[in-house]
Order: structure tokens, then sequence, then C-alpha cells
């Protein structure tokens, strides 16, 4: 196992002899939702037009995280949070209701890669702190509703997030914890880590790595059975021949060229 530190692109081709195959939380998630949705997204490439609503919720929130990250740089930042309401109210939440952080070293948008062949798993960080003893990664989120900090701790971010920080640092598991932090809210879940966990998703990671490995060489990506939970907010609903919630089925959806 080796520590990197590279600028990975999205996978554009599967070749497991001469290449590593990045693998983000996102990738793992939708590895373990549905194996066809996976090869999809990210081995097809197929992209969806968004829901416009969605999609500018989306800049907002990379407009908050170019923000934070330009805080901990020591960048002024008062005329791009003035430039949006949300952001605005988001930063001044932060300025009255920031988490609780550890004393230490900070870094924004910290990248960190671990190697297992032919995969490299990677982890974008909002923001890593450095103590002396521990270590806190944090999270800005910037939807309505925070989720419940079972559902977030059962999440691959946070497994991977502190797995990948735990192989790759000199603390033990129980030494890190990882913060989401909730703009709309200005409320913080801290979800704490153990060896117990450790253990458990290095577990994890090597059963999805070595089914992943099996498929890619079969080149088989079922489908999920009809009725399935995931399938009725899937883009893909249409292509899988899967109704809608409304019963209604999607239009075509517009493909990558
Ligand atoms: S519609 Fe269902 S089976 Fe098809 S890609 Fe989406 S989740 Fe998978």
């Amino acid at each position: 196992m080796v520590l990197q530190e590279l600028d990975i692109a999205a996978p554009t081709d599967l070749n497991l002899h001469d290449t590593l195959f990045p693998l983000s939380q996102g990738l793992l998630a939708t590895w373990q939702t549905c194996r066809h949705r996976f090869q999809l997204l990210y081995l097809d490439q197929l992209a969806l037009s968004r829901d416009p609503d969605l999609q500018e919720r989306l800049e907002r929130g990379q407009q908050f995280h170019l923000l934070m990250q330009q805080e901990q740089l020591g960048l002024n930042i008062a005329d791009l949070a003035a430039s949006e309401q949300h952001l605005d109210q988001w930063w001044q939440r932060f300025r009255s209701s920031p988490p609780t952080m550890i004393a230490g070293d900070r870094i924004a948008e910290h990248r960190r890669t671990l190697a297992q062949p032919p995969f490299l798993l990677s982890a974008i960080y909002d923001l890593l702190i450095l103590g002396d003893r521990q270590a806190q990664i944090i999270d800005w989120k910037t939807y309505d509703r925070p989720p419940t900090a079972q559902h977030l701790q059962e999440h691959w971010q946070t497994r991977l997030y502190l797995y990948l920080l735990a192989e790759t640092s000199t603390y033990p598991p129980h030494a890190l914890h990882m913060t989401y932090w909730f703009a709309s809210l200005g409320t913080a879940i801290n979800l704490p880590y153990t060896a117990t966990l450790h253990r458990r998703t290095q577990e994890a990671l090597a059963e999805h790595l070595n089914a992943l490995t099996q498929t890619m060489h079969q080149n088989f990506y079922p489908q999920l059975p009809v009725g399935s939970k995931p399938c009725r907010h899937c883009e893909f609903a249409h292509r899988c021949d899967r109704p809608t919630p409304s019963g209604e089925t999607l239009p075509p959806a517009p493909e990558n060229p």
C-alpha cells in the first residue's frame, strides 16, 4: 500500500493491467447500490441533464466550498460571501456557530490516495486538521435536510475518508474523527472512529474490491430486480424500463457524445 498524491481524473477506460482505477466514495456508494448504474455512470460515462434547481444548488454548494477554502488560506472572502444570499447566510452561520475544531495544522481541499491494485482509493477532504495526538476531518454540507448520524456513519464517505487517513498516517484509528457541518442549520455531527470500525471497513473494502475486479473482468453489470427502491429515483429508470414514482416514464435522456 503506497501513499500517493496524484491528480486523479475520472476513469475513462478499463485497463486493470496498466493503470490504477480511481475509486472514490461516490463510486463505491454507486457500486454498492447498483452495478448497472456504476457501469452507466463511470464506465460508459453517461451524463444526464440535471434538474435546473438541483444544478443551481450544486453550484451554490461548490461556491461555499471555495469560500471556505479561501478562508483557510487567509484570503479576503467578504466580496464572495456577499455575492449571493445563501452564501452570505451560510458564512454568517459559520461565523456564529462553527463546528468544534481541534488545534493543529489545517489543510483545505486535501487529496489523499491509497493504492490497492488494480484500484486507487481516493478522497478529498474539505478540511483536514492534524493535531499532536489526534486528527479531524471536516466536511461542509449545504443541503437542506441533514441525514441522521447513523446514516452518515454507514455512508462510504465517512468510512473511506477515515479509513484512508488511518492507513496513510501514524494516527491510530481512535485518534481520528470526522465532523459534518451543516450550513443550513449551523449544526454539526461528530463521528468517532475505532479500531473495530477500521477493521470492518477493511473487510468490506476487500469484499467489494474483489467483487468489482471479477465484474470488470466478466464485463457484466446486472440491473437491480424490478421494484427495487433505488430505481424509483434513478435517472436511468427509462433506460432500464422502470417506472418512475409518478408512474410515468421519463423522456429519453441525452447522452454524452
Ligand atoms: S434504474 Fe435501477 S437497475 Fe437501472 S441503473 Fe438505476 S438503479 Fe440500476
